[in-house]
């Protein structure tokens, strides 16, 4: 099988013989009007109007209660743990089939990550993986759920929403409810969509985003920390600020807290990006909608969403049938100017990872060998 008839609609689809990137950030709104405000008022910094304005359009978009501007997602979810009680040798059910940044957030709380499979069809944390863990390692005591082969307490399920895909969320959140874990969401990817009508970020007790270049709209480099949990929303202020005790002029700090705001620079690019968010949204969803017609009698299936949910098709993926089959489309893709990339390693694979306490893992493995993304940036049409 060669793949010159996948490479050519690709090229067709974004109009080009030239190099196709993965997913390219695109700037078409007010980005220079708002940047230029910044540098005429010197608000570039860490306090300015557009960090209020875009905290107050999250919490407007996602229907939470609280958001919080921060410097990056991985900064992000390192804070999203400590607000939920994530402590030095506690541990975290996460999936092993992630971006780094999940991981390394737990590690950076001098916590344990506990590798939980994923379900194949959503590719994100799997309910009754978690179930089976929890059943046979899970002692529920009064101060929450502790693992019984490590007597380490388990404070947190992180589940990642990957590509923009949505887990199982409700279902994952009823689950660590009956143990008492917190469920810190990694919407990183994920801004945009939907599970049973809801916006993703909306069904943890916090959760994460990120807008990084290379997500679906980007501050340069950014994140923001949301909640419906006002309490723990103003924590995340106070943390993210250095913890600083408010006052007119005197520097009082009662905690070790951290400089991780977002510079007001880039909550203007943000502001400007998240105009255009529907405008993507439906851009993009276009292109998968193609995407889906043209794979349809291949050997390559297109990744479409659940039923019950909405994906914001953040980037686009195929899935391969076998490890031979993926290397020799990534192979060919990318020697004809298509950029394509498979999707992670697990963790556990990494040196930092590889004691970690995990399951079988073996959906993990299935879609790590199978996996593909395809371009899927925002065309412009004009
Ligand atoms: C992008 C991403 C993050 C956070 O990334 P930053 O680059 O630090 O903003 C976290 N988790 C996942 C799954 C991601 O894709």
């Amino acid at each position: 099988m060669n793949y010159q008839d996948s490479i050519n609609f690709i090229h067709e689809q974004f109009n080009t013989n030239e190099f196709i990137p993965l997913h390219a950030p695109y700037f078409g709104g007010n980005e220079k009007k708002y940047l230029n405000e910044c540098i005429d008022t010197t608000f570039v910094s860490s306090v300015g109007a557009f960090v209020d304005q875009f905290e107050n359009e999250i919490i407007n978009y996602t229907d939470t209660k609280k958001a919080v501007a921060v410097v990056n997602g991985t900064a992000g979810l390192q804070v999203a743990l400590q607000l939920v009680g994530v402590k030095e040798n506690d541990e975290v059910l996460t999936q092993a089939l992630t971006f780094i940044a999940t991981a390394n957030a737990i590690k950076y709380n001098q916590a344990h990550p506990v590798f939980i499979d994923v379900d194949v069809d959503t590719m994100g944390l799997s309910p009754s993986a978690i179930i089976d863990f929890l059943e046979e390692f899970g002692d529920l005591r009064e101060d929450g759920t502790y693992n019984k082969k490590t007597n380490r307490r388990i404070a947190a399920c992180v589940p990642m929403h990957t590509f923009g895909f949505a887990t199982r969320i409700d279902e994952i959140v009823e689950i660590c409810k009956r143990w008492n874990i917190p469920v810190v969401e990694d919407a990183a990817e994920s801004l945009g969509s939907k599970y049973k009508g809801k916006y993703l970020g909306g069904f943890g007790d916090v959760a994460v985003l990120s807008f990084n270049g290379n997500k679906i709209i980007t501050s340069g480099g950014g994140g923001a920390i949301v909640t419906n949990n006002i309490e723990l929303g103003t924590k995340a202020k106070y943390l993210t600020t250095t913890a600083k005790v408010p006052h007119a002029y005197e520097f009082f700090h009662d905690e070790l807290g951290y400089n991780f705001r977002m510079p007001n620079i880039n909550a203007a690019l943000i502001c400007a990006q998240l105009e255009q968010l529907p405008t993507f949204l439906a851009n993009k969803r276009e292109l998968a909608q193609q995407y889906k017609d043209f794979f349809e009698n291949s050997s390559l299936k297109f990744r479409w969403e659940l039923p019950e949910s909405q994906a914001n098709f953040w980037l686009m993926c195929v899935e391969a049938e076998n490890k031979k089959e993926r290397d020799l489309f990534l192979e060919t893709t990318n020697q004809y100017g298509v950029m394509t990339r498979p999707i992670w390693q697990l963790m556990f694979k990494l040196s930092m990872y590889k004691d970690c306490q995990r399951d079988a893992q073996v959906n993990a493995q299935f879609l790590e060998d199978r996996i593909v993304n395809i371009p899927s940036s925002f065309r412009n049409k004009q």
